[in-house]
């Protein structure tokens, strides 16, 4: 579908207490097509006062017993079966809308939202077997081990996988007994109001899922500090999840934090090159790049360099960007002009900094895209790990090209990041592989293969890529307090 035939509008208001409402201030602002810069909707402007009504719910839904400990598990689970099946149901729209909202490529939302509703899926299954233990204490006593849900839980999350990175934080909150308030982030507010929507028609108790839609100092900042939350989950940018461990701290709020990278892309000579070279490239470049966990820093072993590289440039210069909603694009719009801004910034600074650009690719040719936030892929080659865009997170299309010598020398240099969430290594050879994966300092590793992430596995980072662990059963752990109930026998 064209983008120009899209002027429908998305306006909505939030929703709080199972009711949907303006902001108390009565404020709002727009969310924008990144494609060609159209506003598309008008949400409520949240702030401290419409987090605290939110708050309240939550807080009121949670002690009340209306979910948590006084709902039954098979009720929790069959609610979260029922989201899944509405947003299966709704999948089209659903992945068309993050398509506006955030411009990433149509067939990458529509597997985005298969596995939201494969995430809720798989956690209201999990929602009838959070057993407890009874560990052996002797003769005279017996000891209890149970599972509690942890209380109300602020949810923060990022534009680049809006809806995937909601559900991701949601589905498990819910499954352990939470309450939420889930606070999308300001360039993508529409698809956690769509999953509002459905929360509400499927039934699911006023209160136990609450959406407050604005910027992140007014309407997230007051989640940090009101001590009626009692847990963070946070995924965004490094600089924010400090700032929130901080914030956190004074109430002890328990806080998962799931944050950048700048993870190694490692190829070794005797890999199978036709995979590494298009693994490497959508794992730098899938998604625009707008990616925590995308394979930017590329090390390649000294004897096939020269071939990577040329082929690497050879397989750039094939994507073609344009609105995410054309079958024929393969690169989207950066999610914001401060998004392309900031990318472009790095791309600028580069040769400076002792980068040699090995390719730059095109903008769009479409005059209806003008005013889209568009960066084209560039590839750079860098001897050392010294320039900026060898070293900090760009969020963009931006490649770096390293060669190495030995397993040793790809570990050093794949460990040199201050960051440790993912690594890709390409090998034909198990030893190899297995000493690099076990040697790297990053919580993801991926063996020829780049970026997947399924919902049952396990996710989070080393270093300064985060605190906690989400997906799988692990998530879990994020919502849940455990109890030790002991029972003198004697
Ligand atoms: P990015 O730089 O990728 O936009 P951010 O870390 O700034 O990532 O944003 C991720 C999420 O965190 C967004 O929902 C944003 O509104 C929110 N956020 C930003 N600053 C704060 C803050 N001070 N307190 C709470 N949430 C915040």
């Amino acid at each position: 579908m064209a983008e120009h035939a899209h002027s429908e509008r998305f306006d909505s208001q939030m929703f709080i207490g199972g009711q949907w409402v303006d902001a108390v201030s009565g404020a709002t602002f727009d969310s924008i097509n990144p494609a060609t810069g159209a506003v598309i909707a008008t949400v409520p402007r949240g702030d401290v006062n419409d987090v605290g009504r939110a708050v309240a719910a939550a807080r009121d839904a949670f002690d009340s017993g209306r979910w948590g400990q006084a709902t039954s598990e098979r009720e929790r689970s069959r609610l979260l079966f029922a989201i899944a099946e509405e947003v299966r149901r709704e999948r089209d729209a659903l992945a068309e809308l993050e398509v506006l909202d955030c411009g990433k490529l149509l067939a990458d939302a529509r597997a985005d939202i298969d596995e939201v509703a494969f995430m809720f899926e798989y956690y209201a299954g999990w929602a009838t077997k959070l057993a407890g233990d009874i560990p052996p204490v002797g003769p005279h006593a017996m000891s209890l081990i149970v599972n509690e849900p942890v209380g109300v839980c602020g949810l923060i999350v990022p534009w680049n996988y809006p809806m995937l990175m909601a559900a991701q934080k949601v589905a498990p909150a819910l499954a352990a007994g939470c309450t939420v308030v889930l606070k999308p982030a300001e360039q993508t507010p529409l698809t956690a109001l769509r999953l509002a929507s459905i929360v509400e028609r499927v039934g699911v108790p006023a209160g136990v899922f609450n959406v407050v839609t604005g910027f992140g100092v007014e309407a997230g900042e007051p989640m940090l500090t009101d001590p009626r939350v009692d847990k963070i989950s946070f995924t965004g940018s490094l600089a924010v999840g400090r700032h929130i461990q901080r914030t956190c701290a004074d109430q002890l709020k328990r806080v998962t934090l799931e944050l950048g990278g700048k993870s190694p892309n490692i190829i070794y000579a005797d890999a199978s090159l036709a995979e590494a070279i298009s693994g490497t490239c959508s794992g730098v470049f899938g998604n625009q790049g707008e990616v925590c966990s995308a394979g930017s820093l590329v090390l390649v072993e000294r004897s096939i360099y020269e071939n990577v590289i040329s082929q690497l440039a050879e397989v750039a210069s094939e994507i073609r960007l344009g609105s995410g909603l054309d079958p024929d694009v393969t690169m989207g719009p950066l999610v914001s002009s401060a998004q392309r801004d900031r990318v472009q910034g790095y791309v600028a600074s580069a040769p400076s900094d002792g980068a040699r650009c090995l390719y730059a690719g095109d903008l769009p040719s479409d005059p209806r895209l003008t005013e889209g936030f568009f960066v084209p892929p560039s590839i750079w080659e860098v001897d050392d790990l010294a320039p900026r865009i060898a070293r900090e997170e760009i969020f963009g299309p931006v490649m770096t090209v390293t060669p190495f010598e030995s397993v040793d020398d790809a570990i050093r240099l794949g460990n040199s990041t201050e960051y440790g969430l993912a690594a890709a290594i390409w090998t034909s050879d198990i030893k190899k592989a297995l000493t690099t994966a076990r040697a790297i300092r990053a919580g993801v590793v991926w063996v020829n293969d780049s970026q997947p992430a399924p919902s049952e596995s396990m996710w989070g980072g080393y270093k300064q890529s985060g605190v906690g662990r989400e997906l799988g059963p692990y998530a879990l752990d994020a919502y849940l307090e455990k109890k030790h109930i002991y029972i003198n026998l004697s």
